[in-house]
């Protein structure tokens, strides 16, 4: 007697879930389509064999009980075992029980990505910008229909309008029935008797427009913005598809923006480090004026509040922080030298001691950076 329950390689209470997982899993490894070879075939009869008695409660019981459906004698292989089962447990449900008739013309259209490039600029404020993307529109000929204007379909004769041809084959199974959609229509069950000269029967055709794109503020590399309907329209006249914008920043040659903060480096003579100043800065709103403070140091930072980039959501703008690197003098002449001798005499710094800072002045100077911006 045949042991059905090692040939699954599943135990004794098996639930018809683990059963059917269990098929499933070697189908997949054993089926002719899969693995050509004689012994996997052989295997694989043996296989569904055990498959077809466990996952049926009346074959099961029997079997159970000491009777094999298989045995010497008893009914050969293929009766009473429905093909959809294997097909269910090879595919998963549903699987034998594919849309019926003839399909639709009408497709809904394909969603359409397209990259818009921006400058800093537009991120920080937003605004509107004009992109020229090439899509799929109705074709104004057939409006959409495929037909040429004046002439109409007809019912495919070789599916007779069904839009798929049921084929009978023989397999190691016994016979099988499997329907396939029919090629001379395309599954559509009636066909075009002359296509639109325009667009072949497709019902579109491609060109280029321009759109008008509101962009809010805000927006950084990567924002994806949707526009509603304004993808491919669809096959046959159907529904357009959607356009999602997405945006890449250019970088800017001074602004660095890091999250909605924006963030420039100044350089500064040593002399208005240690006396401080006021500079002019050229920002995105315009010069704004800044005030060094006296005793800045190489790494300082200033934060003008409100003059980074805008939040996208909620509102309000981050700030622009101004990191400082302070210039040592070169090239002195007679004259200058003289004066920062005398300087360094002054402070006690002719001999100055080169004392060692701690091992990680990086991690302390963005953390001291951190809290002068705040
Ligand atoms: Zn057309
Ligand atoms: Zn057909």
């Amino acid at each position: 007697m045949n042991d059905y329950y090692q040939d699954l390689g599943v135990s004794k209470d098996a639930s018809p879930e683990e059963i059917k997982r269990a098929y499933r899993k070697m189908a997949r490894r054993l089926h002719p389509d899969v693995n050509p070879s004689p012994e996997a075939e052989e295997q694989f009869k043996k296989v569904s064999q055990a498959y077809d008695v466990l996952s049926d409660a009346e074959k099961k019981r029997s079997y159970d009980q000491g009777a094999d459906p298989y045995a010497a004698g008893a009914a050969g292989f293929g009766q009473g075992f429905s093909f959809s089962d294997i097909m269910d447990a090879f595919f998963g449900a549903g699987a034998g029980q594919a849309q019926r008739g003839p399909r639709s013309r009408q497709r809904r259209g394909q969603d359409a990505l397209i990259r818009l490039d921006l400058d800093l600029a537009d991120a920080v404020f937003g605004g509107e910008q004009e992109l020229t993307v090439e899509t799929a529109v109705v074709c104004s000929t057939c409006h959409g229909d495929g037909a040429q204007p004046g002439t109409s379909r007809r019912t495919c004769d070789v599916c007779g309008g069904r839009g798929e041809i049921q084929q009978v084959q023989r397999s190691f199974l016994g016979q099988v029935m499997t329907t396939r959609p029919c090629m001379t229509c395309q599954g559509y069950g009636e066909v075009l008797v002359s296509p639109c000269f325009e667009c072949s029967g497709d019902g579109r055709v491609r060109t280029r427009r321009t759109l008008k794109i509101k962009v809010p503020a805000g927006v950084d590399t990567g924002t994806r913005i949707q526009l509603t309907g304004e993808g491919e329209v669809g096959q046959g006249g159907g529904p357009a598809g959607d356009l999602y914008v997405e945006v890449a920043v250019r970088p800017h040659q001074t602004f660095q923006r890091r999250g909605d903060d924006l963030h420039c480096t100044v350089e500064l003579p040593m002399t208005a480090g240690a006396l401080g100043t006021t500079l002019k800065l050229d920002t995105f709103d315009g010069v704004n004026e800044l005030e060094i403070k006296p005793g800045t140091q190489s790494g300082d930072a200033m934060t003008l509040r409100g003059l980074g980039v805008t939040h996208l959501r909620g509102g309000g703008r981050g700030d622009l922080i101004v990191h400082a690197t302070i210039l040592t003098p070169t090239k002195l002449d007679e004259q200058q030298e003289e004066l920062l001798r005398q300087l360094a005499a002054l402070r006690g710094e002719e001999r100055p001691e080169g004392r060692m800072t701690p091992a990680h002045p990086g991690l302390f100077g963005k953390l001291r950076d951190a809290f002068k911006a705040k």
